[in-house]
Order: C-alpha cells, then structure tokens, then sequence
C-alpha cells in the first residue's frame, strides 16, 4: 500500500519504520527541513515508563490556583483566557476523580512499558546508536515530603504491576556518587527505566529509512486531503499531491490546527517546556544516568557520552504560539541551574554560554492524558498523537499499534482502556 505518513517527530519516523516493515512503500512529510525539529528536539531524553501516570488526579483542583498564582511553580498558567483551555480544562477535570485515576493510571503505565520493550527491540533491530541504555532512572528527593510522596507512589505503581524502589540517601548516593555533595534525603530507583537521545535517535532512524527507500518530503507543509466518500485519496501539501491508500498523521501539536481544517476536532493542548543543554566541567561530578528531582521538577540527563547535560523543567499553559518553537527569557532557565547545582555542584561550565543550547518546545498533552491511536472521521486515515509528557517513551509503541490497526490485526497491545481517549 502507499502510506503517507504526516509529520518526522518521533511518532511520524517510528510509524514510517513500522509500516516499512510490513512492505508498504512510505512517504513522510514535514515542514521543517530535518526531522525532530519540533517537540522531539530537545526533550529530557528519559524513558520513564515507571513515571508514566495521567496528570488528571483528584488533586488537580488544588493545584490549579497555585499553576495560576506562583509564578515560581514548575506548573503555570500564563494565558488564562484561552477558549481552547477552558474546553480542554473542562475535560481534563472531568477525569480528575480517582476512579479515572485509577482507570487511566493502570492503561497508560501498562502502555509506557509495552512501549519500553518495544523501543528496545526497534534500537537493537536498527543497531542505532543514540546514547540508549536501559539500566534504570533515579528520582531523587530533597525533603521528607517528597521521600513521601515517592512512597506513595511507589506503592501505587506496585498494585498495577512497575516497580519503583524508594531507598535512602546513603543507598542512593551508592547508585549515583556524585549526589554525595547535595542535600538529599532519599530517592525512587526505576529499574526499567532507561534513557537514549530522541533527537539523535529520530534522524538516525530516518537515515537509516531513506536508506532502504522511504520517501521523506522535507520542507513541505501539510494543507489537506482530497477524498471519496468516508476515504482519504490525497494528500495536499504547499508544493505537491501525494496520492495515498493509508495516512497517518503524526503532527505533534500541529494536529490540531490539520484536524480544524479537515472538518475534525484534535483535543490536544501545547503545553510548553525549556530545555537546556550545558557542557560539562567536570565529569567525576556528573550523575552516570538521568533523573528527575522530586522537588523542583526538573529532569536531567546526561548526553554525547557524558560530555552534555541536558536540563529541562517547565509545564505552562501559554496558549498557541507563533512559529515552530517556543519564546523563552533568561528567567525560564534559572530554575535548571539552581536546581541543578544544588544535586550536583561545580560540574557543568555554565559560563560557557556560546556552547550553551537554550530550547523551547510545548508538549502535545490529551486532557486524559492517554494518547490519541485511532482511525478517525476517514476509514484510511489514523491519528498517533498527543502523547503529551511522555512522547520519546512511547513512540515505538505507538508506531507499533499504528501499523497493526492499518493490518486489520488486533493490536499488540490491547487497547480497551486507552480507547476513551481526549
Ligand atoms: C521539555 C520537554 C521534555 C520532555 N521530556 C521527555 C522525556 O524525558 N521523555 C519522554 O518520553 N518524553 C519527553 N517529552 C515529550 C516528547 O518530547 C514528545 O511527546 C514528543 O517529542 C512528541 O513527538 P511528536 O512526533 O508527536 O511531535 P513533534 O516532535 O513536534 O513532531 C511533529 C512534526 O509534525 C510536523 N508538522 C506539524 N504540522 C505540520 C504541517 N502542517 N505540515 C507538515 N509538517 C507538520 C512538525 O514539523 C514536527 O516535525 C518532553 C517534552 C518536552 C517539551
């Protein structure tokens, strides 16, 4: 079949591998003029199936006064008077309850895994090299609150079958000596989590397609479709009309404006995020692995063989910007090196600034926070989007559940739970 896949972020370049695995002939196209220019650019790099629980949760009413009013809090609310976030707001705190919780919560964690296993395979099937290793990720905690909440939700993961191990400072500066300088009181082992370069990963994947003869369309903006009835006949795109038997859009947040103009509604929200990536100073103060601190939110990791460090933090609901990325101030990133020196001082060269990559980006969040793996409003069109916080975790198998619905088989993953999906 001739498959037009729409979009080179992670979701579009693994549906492009997993459909060339069946034998259909693959074109991909994105407007911008190499994949993973958008979302996938610059992301924590974490494959952290043990973190991946929905963010509706019966205590998200309470945190939205403090998204709305602490300016310092990782979680913001900038632009409140968006009509897009009241609808998608709406729907988020329909799921806020803990039956949904517990609903979305066994779904999207057994789904985070499933996707773990099948990205190992889809790396060890490429040999691609991308920093990938599978060896485990440590959620560090500063205060006794956090070491809590880390207890909390590491019982709550047992019930539904992830393992996270809460241990105490002296065995977590065991797992990551170069915590032996900072202040924590304790830390989560995920043991099947893992960490791999998603950017470096997505274009070695697409050279490696282009390859073995999968078209990519680079520079080329998605417009619409032609179509016959309830099907999809073609693609039209700001140079060119690719005739199509199956598309699969994989827009990131540019799905919701395509749905708009295909008659359709994309319940997805940019939620936006800065991403830092400093050079490193000293690499005995190094963490050996990535990680996220419970307390201030910010996730790290090292890259490039430990000559890196990637920062990121942030969740603000900013609304719908102008162009491909983010805006950002210097103010964005002061949480990333305080929070970052306070873990692990003296080992990054920030004075280093022309070395210094500043990044912004939004994640493309579901109000269910589940993401969305359907065939939608066409019998040959399907969506693999919306995978929100989590997206470099869950491309594989996305892509891979993608290619059995296009077969007519039933999916590799059972999809009952993720199906009432927004
Ligand atoms: C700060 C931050 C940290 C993150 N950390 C992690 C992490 O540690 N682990 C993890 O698992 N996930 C993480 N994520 C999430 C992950 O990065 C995203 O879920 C993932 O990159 C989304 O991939 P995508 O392919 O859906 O979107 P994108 O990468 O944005 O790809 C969409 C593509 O569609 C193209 N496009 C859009 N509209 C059009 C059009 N009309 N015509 C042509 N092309 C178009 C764009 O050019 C783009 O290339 C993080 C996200 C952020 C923002």
């Amino acid at each position: 079949m001739k498959a037009i896949v729409l979009g080179a972020g992670l979701m579009g370049v693994t549906t492009a591998y997993y459909l060339w695995r069946e034998g259909h002939s693959v074109t991909v196209i994105d407007r911008n003029s190499e994949a993973a220019s958008e979302t996938s650019y610059a992301n924590a790099c974490l494959l952290s199936a043990s973190r991946a629980l929905p963010w509706p949760n019966p205590k998200s009413r309470s945190m939205i006064w403090r998204a709305l009013t602490d300016r310092s809090a990782p979680m913001r609310i900038t632009k409140l008077f968006d009509p897009l976030l009241w609808k998608w707001g709406g729907e988020f705190l329909s799921y806020a309850n803990a039956k949904d919780y517990a609903r979305l919560s066994g779904a999207k964690l057994r789904f985070a895994h499933f996707c773990s296993d099948e990205l190992q395979k889809t790396i060890a099937e490429t040999a691609i090299s991308c920093g990938y290793q599978r060896d485990g990720l440590v959620y560090v905690c500063r205060s006794e609150t956090s070491l809590a909440a880390a207890r909390e939700r590491a019982s709550w993961v047992a019930k539904l079958g992830a393992t996270l191990k809460v241990v105490d400072r002296a065995k977590a500066i065991t797992l990551e000596p170069a915590l032996a300088d900072s202040d924590i009181v304790g830390a989560s082992l995920a043991p099947r989590d893992g960490q791999g370069d998603s950017r470096v990963f997505t274009r070695e994947l697409t050279k490696w397609l282009t390859e073995r003869g999968v078209a990519f369309r680079f520079d080329e903006t998605v417009e619409g479709i032609e179509s016959v009835g309830s099907r999809v006949r073609a693609v039209k795109t700001d140079r060119d009309t690719y005739d199509a038997d199956v598309v699969v859009a994989a827009l990131g947040n540019g799905s919701v404006s395509f749905a708009q103009r295909i008659g359709q509604r994309m319940p997805i929200y940019p939620v936006k995020g800065f991403s830092l990536t400093v050079p490193v100073k000293d690499a005995t103060r190094i963490p050996r692995r990535g990680g996220i601190c419970e307390d201030s939110l910010i996730a790290y990791c090292p890259l490039d063989k430990g000559t890196k460090m990637r920062i990121t933090t942030g969740a603000v609901f900013a609304g719908v910007e102008p162009g491909r990325s983010g805006r950002f101030t210097a103010a964005d990133f002061a949480p990333h090196r305080a929070n970052f020196e306070a873990l692990f001082p003296n080992a990054l060269a920030w004075d280093d600034v022309d070395n210094i990559e500043f990044w912004s980006c939004a994640r493309p969040m579901t109000p269910s926070s589940l993401p969305i793996l359907t065939a939608k409003g066409y019998d040959n069109l399907y969506w693999n989007c919306g995978q929100g916080h989590i997206g470099w975790t869950m491309s594989c198998g996305s892509a891979r559940v993608i290619s059995d619905l296009i077969a007519g088989r039933a999916p590799s993953f059972e999809l009952a739970d993720m199906q009432r999906v927004g």
